[in-house]
């Protein structure tokens, strides 16, 4: 659409913005998406560097082994990359979410699993005690999360994923305490874990408005963990069932308050999944550049498999879904940080982001040939880890259908 010269002018004075410097002043007023603040540059560049030098050497042994490094856990730790967000005073990094954003995409070019510890310690344990917590919690629980103890997220059961509220695991009042009973499924860095963010309902009488959000340790009497899955991919990331037998939670560790559980998960799973859209993104950025090196090298018919004109095309079209990715999930976490409605475009990126991953991915072993089918090359296991993409922190399924939600809004 074309603005007459009027409405621009208009526009501008409202702005208070001479007209001839519009161009300019409006400038300055909005950056473009992956222009990043001096801090975040220079935390991008940082994570880039430790994650080549200081965890690419451990992603075959972690593969392997179906477990994180202990040298890798130091590293995250020692670097701060475990505690993004909390705030200095309790010993944590004090850096943006946008910050937490670009680490866990640099951490996934390298190694997907390690992306997931990162993301989920950071975007739901972390921020939701930053957020949420009481003085005492934050003083208690932050200094432990930033520098020495693992956290887990532990929402969905057996019988209860994309349906996560109906889940069936109990709290049941015992003066002070509350007695957890039931199981969890699925949970991420159980493994290695000793403070989980547990949802459990304390009144099934009352549905959802029953669920309560409670921090229980790994030593609490009567919880264990359970088998690791042995999975497709992400296998160096820990995923176990929880049990709960009696366990004696004190009142004080309940976030928020009773009832409040359902509200607290809902609205930090929506910020988690911009997290899972940069893993997602980085996944797909870090297969592509472990590829086109060999499309370079590789020569069949006198060319390089570069040179062909179809290899071109779809070395572009990939290399532009990953940058559509990337701005849906810029942009998602910079509203975010703007207090604006981000989670329409929040479910947007998880969704784009992980749906690409599988596309990028699978195009990228076809680039590669006979030897992008082997584990020769780190082709094969990107296209494994990213198909979880689909299914964690809500399926593509329960993505579109918050999108359609809003849609339906939007029009009525
Ligand atoms: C590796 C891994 C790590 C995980 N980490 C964690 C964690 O740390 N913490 C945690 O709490 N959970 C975790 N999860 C659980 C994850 O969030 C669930 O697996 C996910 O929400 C899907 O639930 P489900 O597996 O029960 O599938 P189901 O809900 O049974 O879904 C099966 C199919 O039905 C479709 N479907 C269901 N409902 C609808 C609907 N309303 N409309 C359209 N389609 C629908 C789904 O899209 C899917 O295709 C993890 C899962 C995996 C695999």
């Amino acid at each position: 659409m074309n603005l007459s010269a009027r409405t621009s002018r208009q526009i501008c004075r409202q702005l208070k913005c001479p007209f001839r410097q519009s161009r300019r002043s409006l400038e300055t007023l909005v950056q473009p998406l992956t222009i990043l603040t001096d801090e975040e540059n220079l935390m991008r560049e940082t994570v880039a560097k430790l994650a080549k030098e200081q965890i690419a050497p451990y992603v075959q042994k972690m593969e392997t082994e179906q477990k994180i490094d202990d040298n890798v856990m130091k590293t995250l730790f020692e670097n701060g990359l475990l505690g993004v967000e909390i705030p200095q005073e309790y010993g944590g990094s004090g850096l943006s979410f946008m910050t937490d954003i670009l680490i866990v995409e640099e951490i996934a070019r390298v190694d997907p699993s390690v992306s997931v510890l990162v993301d989920i310690h950071n975007t739901l344990i972390n921020d939701l005690i930053v957020h949420m917590g009481t003085t005492e919690q934050k003083a208690k629980y932050l200094p432990r999360l930033g520098q020495t103890d693992v956290g887990s997220f532990a929402l969905s059961e057996s019988s209860s994923g994309s349906d996560a509220f109906a889940m069936k695991t109990t709290a049941i009042k015992d003066g002070g305490h509350y007695l957890l009973n039931g199981s969890k499924m699925w949970i991420s860095n159980a493994d290695i874990a000793n403070i989980f963010l547990v949802m459990a309902n304390t009144d099934l009488s009352k549905g959802y408005k029953g669920i309560t959000c409670f921090i229980v340790e790994r030593e609490m009497e009567g919880f264990s963990v359970g088998k690791k899955e042995n999975k497709l991919g992400m296998r160096a990331s820990g995923t176990c069932t929880l049990h709960f037998d009696n366990v004696r939670v004190p009142e004080e560790n309940i976030i928020r308050g009773v009832g409040e559980g359902y509200k607290i998960a809902a609205g930090f799973l929506n910020q988690g999944r911009i997290g899972i859209a940069a893993q997602m993104t980085g996944l797909a950025q870090g297969c592509l550049d472990a590829t086109i090196p060999y499309t370079l090298e590789r020569s069949q018919f006198g060319h390089r498999v570069f040179d062909f004109q179809s290899i071109q095309h779809q070395i572009s079209h990939a290399a532009t879904l990953i940058e559509c990715s990337r701005l849906l999930t810029y942009n998602a976490a910079r509203l975010l940080e703007a207090g604006q409605p981000y989670v329409k475009q929040a479910c947007m990126a998880k969704y784009y982001a992980s749906e690409m991953a599988s596309h990028v991915t699978k195009q990228c072993i076809d680039w590669m040939g006979g030897i992008g089918f082997t584990k020769e090359y780190p082709q094969e296991k990107y296209y494994r880890d990213c198909k979880v993409g689909t299914i964690y922190e809500g399926t593509s399924n329960i993505q579109l259908n918050t999108i359609a939600k809003y849609i339906a809004k939007e029009y009525s």
